[in-house]
């Protein structure tokens, strides 16, 4: 079997990593525009609107605070504003980005029980209450709703209820790859905190981080104690209730959000929640029709992890992927280096690019020589499709 050769600079590039992500075009064109001042009322109206469409992106009525920094700067600012040094959280790590959020507290003089899970596999409840019967003290729970280093999902809502049942610990949830993915109602599911980044489901460049702030979390803030100066969100919250931020914004990307956030209203978020479910579906399905393994016990709709097929070499595959076909994907992270592959569908993504990622990796695999039966993977995401 032979296959067309590269097209050299013809190829068209295409993005499938979960962050960053792809930018609609018309988040591209406004954000080339030329720059305006961050206190002049024409930037304040689009911060004021901006402000309101994030609590729709949240399912809130609580403030949701704009921060310039990456999303890990978001989550840093809730560990240095909620607590106190030699407080008490508890952290699961189930992947890389779980791993940093047991790590990270511990820089600050937290005492974190952490919660360990193999990777791919998601928290369960008991595991959850089972912690916080060991540490009753603690102040909060960190949750990352979808673990973008394994493509796992944690079922939020189900721990939210339980923690809120018998406990006053606070439910913190990492959302950076699952806010605008996948379901996530912050007021009805009783969540404190919740934090997403610009580079993820907001299809923006990678520079802001979002934090979504209950009234307990507000409280919480009041008591801390721990230092802290420009990732303070007290006085971030402070500013965002005058429409204002207390420093520099990233002007060109909060307006670039502004764009988008009118595109997912537009949109619908539960259509935007069905889109993601229903892509996400057909790349399982795709990579299952070429035989190859899901790694996640619990997938997440924002990015699938494959097992790389036995004997086949992942930098090969991805050399290849990327010369002849323009199309970037994640490997595996950690001691799965090599070992799988991340295929996104956050953010700006529809039926066709689900049939080019398919397409792409049928074709690489047909040139590393792995045995399938080819159009088997492209059959069965479009079986999901039509
Ligand atoms: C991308 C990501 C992060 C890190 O965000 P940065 O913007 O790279 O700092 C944290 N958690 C999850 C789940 C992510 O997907």
């Amino acid at each position: 079997m032979t296959f067309m050769p590269a097209y050299g600079a013809a190829v068209k590039k295409r993005l499938f990593t979960p962050g960053p992500t792809p930018i609609p075009e018309s988040v591209l064109l406004k954000m080339s525009e030329p720059i305006i001042h961050h206190r002049n009322p024409e930037f304040q109206e689009i911060l004021t609107r901006m402000h309101d469409n994030l609590k729709y992106l949240f399912q809130t009525d609580h403030p949701v605070v704009a921060l310039t920094c990456s999303g890990t700067g978001g989550v840093e600012a809730t560990f240095v504003s909620l607590f106190s040094p030699g407080d008490t959280i508890i952290s699961v790590n189930n992947g890389k980005f779980g791993e940093r959020w047991v790590r990270m507290p511990r820089t600050f003089g937290l005492e974190v029980e952490e919660i360990a899970i193999p990777w791919g596999s998601a928290p369960t409840v008991e595991q959850i209450l089972d912690a916080l019967k060991r540490r009753p003290e603690a102040k909060a729970v960190y949750l990352t709703q979808s673990e973008t280093s394994t493509g796992t999902a944690t079922d939020v809502k189900a721990i939210a209820a339980a923690v809120n049942e018998e406990y006053d610990a606070l439910v913190c949830v990492d959302g950076i790859s699952a806010v605008g993915a996948m379901e996530l109602r912050f007021d009805e599911w009783g969540i404190d905190v919740c934090i997403t980044g610009s580079q993820k489901g907001l299809m923006v460049p990678p520079g802001l981080a979002f934090v979504a702030v209950s009234a307990r979390a507000i409280a919480a803030m009041e008591r801390s104690t721990m230092p802290r100066f420009y990732l303070d969100l007290g006085r971030a919250l402070k500013s965002y209730k005058a429409n204002d931020t207390p420093w520099t914004p990233a002007i060109t990307l909060l307006i670039g959000v502004d764009v988008s956030l009118r595109l997912i209203r537009e949109e619908g978020l539960e259509k935007v929640w069905e889109r993601h479910t229903r892509l996400s579906n057909a790349v399982r399905a795709g990579v299952s029709g070429m035989g190859l393994r899901l790694f996640s016990q619990n997938p997440s709709n924002a990015v699938t992890a494959v097992w790389m097929p036995e004997g086949i070499d992942w930098k090969a595959f991805n050399r290849v992927l990327k010369h002849d076909h323009g199309i970037t994907i994640a490997g595996g992270q950690d001691s799965f280096a090599g070992k799988l592959f991340r295929i996104s569908h956050l953010g700006y993504y529809d039926d066709l690019d689900v049939i080019a990622v398919i397409s792409a990796i049928e074709k690489s695999f047909v040139a590393c020589g792995y045995q399938f039966e080819v159009g088997s993977g492209l059959s069965s995401a479009q079986a999901l499709l039509v």
